[in-house]
């Protein structure tokens, strides 16, 4: 495998299992399908999609007013307002704010923020310990992966492989898989952690302008359990989670879980909006690429993801290879419209990672055009001359081919005789088609020839 990390190659090693494809495959699908039925139990379902489409634009066109509005607002609550330009900065604010009160253990909820920072290698390699409170982070955490899904951070495990983690890691009986004794352990597991962390980090799955408050989703409570008992909270929110007004949280707040898992609402939609007495509460405001997207026209509309993960569950890529796959924070299509804002050259795989099929449009919630914007970069990502090698020689012979009539129709004709006399010069292991899928049997003629002898003359 090369050094440049390719979706296609890294996608062949999940496919390398395939019981595990069919069975992530088939659960994602599950998701997808209650997605389904609880989109469908509200009338309403596509106009609350269109408000909330809406007022994310209107949040994107008038972002430095809302920043501006929700500092006062968070700064008169009492919470320490921060400005991270970047992922570094982002890290040694978190790290100024634990070494300024001598903490060196700290409980983080689930933020795909702080992954997309690489936070928790950075506070590791500088002496403090962070432990992920969401049972799925927990467990890839043990397990010392990153997350494969946003939502559902470690779908890619069976339980009988989280029973092996948690018999190495936290004394469970070897061979034990039952979910139910998991679950308790980890919840035993993780009391003992909430009780004695003097710092929490949780994300911010909305920030509300027009009181300074932050709204944080979990199922789990884990958030709150770590906030509540801490002396010192963290939130960490990138710029584009604005809303204007506490009443617009109602429209996200109906589609988000019911877009993510099925629920009609997250368990916990906890409210932060100043510190309790002899709390301090901190929010992190990032951008680390955003101002940059936001500024692409083309691409700046994804910045109105709420990151509910229905795209990933609908994707038939995604589905048959696996988060890890896209090697970055956000997998699957929002994913790989993200990365190449971050590094063209580094994620210039992802956005050809997709079938364009477009049913990752049909399910966002906040109307993003994401497989047009995929197309879009892929044409970005070409123009740029971070297309692969063959790629681009492959292109190059097409347009040649393309625009004359004489060459397009000798090609087709030697195709055609190469496929019925010598197919192992098509068939073979260098063609990735055929590592797949069989190649058709080729046709005796090409269209041309059919439209002359069948339809010349013939008027429409
Ligand atoms: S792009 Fe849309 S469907 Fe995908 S995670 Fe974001 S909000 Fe959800």
């Amino acid at each position: 495998m090369s050094t440049v990390k390719d979706h296609a190659e890294l996608a062949q090693v999940f496919n390398n299992d395939e019981k595990r494809v069919d069975w992530h495959d088939e659960t994602l699908w599950f998701v997808r399908a209650k997605r389904d039925r609880a989109s469908h139990g509200i009338p309403d379902w596509e106009l609350l999609r269109e408000t909330a489409s809406q007022i994310k634009h209107n949040v994107l066109s008038n972002m430095h007013n809302y920043l501006v509005q929700f500092e006062d607002k968070a700064l008169a609550n009492g919470v320490k307002v921060h400005w991270a330009a970047n992922a570094a900065e982002h890290n040694a604010i978190v790290l100024s704010i634990l070494k300024e009160k001598g903490i060196d253990r700290m409980v983080k909820s689930k933020s795909m923020l702080t992954e997309e920072c690489h936070l928790n290698d950075f506070l590791q390699d500088n002496g403090v310990e962070v432990i992920d409170s969401d049972l799925g982070e927990r467990i890839v955490q043990l397990a010392k992966e990153p997350p494969s899904h946003i939502v559902l951070p470690c779908i890619h495990k069976k339980k009988e492989e989280i029973g092996d983690i948690f018999h190495e890691h936290l004394g469970t009986a070897a061979g034990e898989s039952d979910p139910q004794i998991l679950t308790e352990t980890a919840r035993q597991h993780l009391r003992e952690v909430f009780l004695t962390r003097r710092a929490a980090l949780t994300g911010v799955n909305f920030a509300i302008a027009e009181t300074g408050e932050f709204v944080v989703c979990t199922n789990e409570g884990n958030a709150d359990m770590g906030a509540h008992l801490a002396d010192v909270h963290i939130a960490s929110m990138g710029f584009e989670k604005l809303i204007p007004q506490r009443k617009h949280l109602s429209v996200f707040l109906r589609l988000l879980t019911r877009s993510a898992t099925g629920q009609p609402i997250t368990t916990y939609s906890s409210h932060f909006k100043k510190p309790r007495p002899g709390q301090q509460m901190h929010i992190i405001i990032v951008d680390n690429g955003r101002s940059i997207q936001l500024g692409r026209e083309d691409f700046r509309n994804s910045l109105k993801c709420i990151r509910c993960g229905a795209c990933m569950n609908t994707c038939p890529v995604y589905r048959r290879s696996g988060g890890h796959s896209y090697h970055t924070a956000v997998a699957g299509p929002i994913g790989s419209i993200l990365a190449p804002n971050l590094d063209m050259k580094k994620y210039s795989d992802l956005p050809f990672a997709s079938t364009l099929c477009g049913s990752c449009s049909n399910v966002c919630p906040v109307k993003i055009d994401i497989h047009d914007q995929l197309y879009k970069w892929r044409q970005v990502i070409v123009k740029n001359g971070y297309s692969t090698k063959t790629k681009t020689a492959m292109m190059k012979g097409m347009t040649l081919a393309l625009s004359s009539p004489a060459i397009f129709n000798f090609s087709g004709k030697a195709g055609r005789l190469a496929l019925k006399f010598i197919p192992f010069a098509v068939n073979n292991g260098l063609n990735p088609w055929y590592k797949q899928r069989d190649m058709p049997a080729p046709p005796e003629g090409s269209f041309t020839d059919w439209y002359k002898k069948n339809r010349k003359g013939e008027k429409s």
